[in-house]
């Protein structure tokens, strides 16, 4: 979809919360935020698909976009109310990607990003499988250790990329991604999550290039124990592709316990690993 097609304007009179409290897996940061509703990737194995903002709209998941108005002077205020009870952390793309299509026309992401460095958070996780954050690399930077950028690299078999995420941006601009946040100072991690089929070198390639990983699976990462992902019928895919052992708990177990014998590798498991 380009940043054009199915994007709409929520009712002007709406106000706008930015800043909602984490819970459940994201329990440990103080805040979610989401510049966007909905996410034009549309990714099959999306577990957003499942909650109530994908499953009460009349239009299909990835084909819609909500830009929110950021009124600047409000944000300010909301921050400035929220960070006054105490230190936050952020995890920036809970239910959307923040550098979809869209942000590249109306940079909401970079905005609220300009209006937190006035008073900079505890912490801020931006979770993105998009290469537009590198247009964003100096504002990271301004952020110093208090960000981590996370970029989702599920497998890194560009055909099973196309199956399970025809919409999303291909992985050889996510390696990019890594690697040039990485060399300007960034910190950053590879989010394998959820793992997808993938080739026999895909762990040596993670750990010599991402300096932290975290691993994740359709089971211990959808926020309800896998049954948002049966109901979206994922384990029929991998039978379809006659991967079914792939599907289980072990496959992404056995992947965790092969990038931890690599020396030197960052590495965890599950929600652990996007915690501040
Ligand atoms: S990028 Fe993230 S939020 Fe967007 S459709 Fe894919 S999994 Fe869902």
């Amino acid at each position: 979809m380009s940043s054009g097609e199915g994007l709409s304007l929520p009712p002007k009179r709406k106000a706008v919360r930015w800043l909602n409290p984490a819970g459940g897996y994201l329990e440990g940061y103080t805040h979610t935020l989401n510049p966007y509703t909905g996410c034009s990737f549309g990714c099959s194995y999306c577990y957003v698909r499942r909650m109530p903002v994908g499953l009460f709209r009349s239009e299909p998941w990835g084909s819609w976009v909500d830009v929110k108005p950021l009124d600047s002077a409000a944000f300010r205020k909301e921050w400035a109310r929220e960070s006054d009870k105490g230190l936050l952390s952020l995890f920036f793309g809970s239910a959307t990607d923040p550098y979809q299509p869209a942000e590249a026309e109306h940079e909401t992401t970079r905005r609220l990003l300009e209006l937190m460095l006035e008073r900079p958070p505890a912490f801020l996780l931006l979770q993105t499988r998009s290469a537009l954050i590198l247009r964003d690399t100096e504002l990271l930077r301004a952020f110093g250790g208090k960000v981590r950028a996370s970029i989702t690299l599920e497998t890194d078999d560009e055909a099973m990329r196309r199956h399970f995420t025809p919409s999303a941006p291909p992985l050889a601009a996510r390696w990019r991604a890594l690697r040039e946040l990485r060399e300007a100072g960034i910190p950053v991690q590879a989010a394998v999550s959820p793992l997808l089929p993938h080739t026999p070198g895909f762990a040596a390639k993670l750990a010599s290039e991402a300096p932290r990983i975290v691993v994740d699976d359709f089971h211990r990462g959808d926020g309800s124990g896998g049954r948002r992902t049966a109901q979206l019928g994922i384990r029929e895919e991998y039978r379809a592709l006659d991967m079914e052992a792939d599907y289980a708990p072990a496959a992404a177990d056995r992947f965790y316990e092969q990038l931890r014998s690599y020396s030197g590798t960052n590495v965890h498991f599950s929600r652990s690993g996007f915690l501040p």
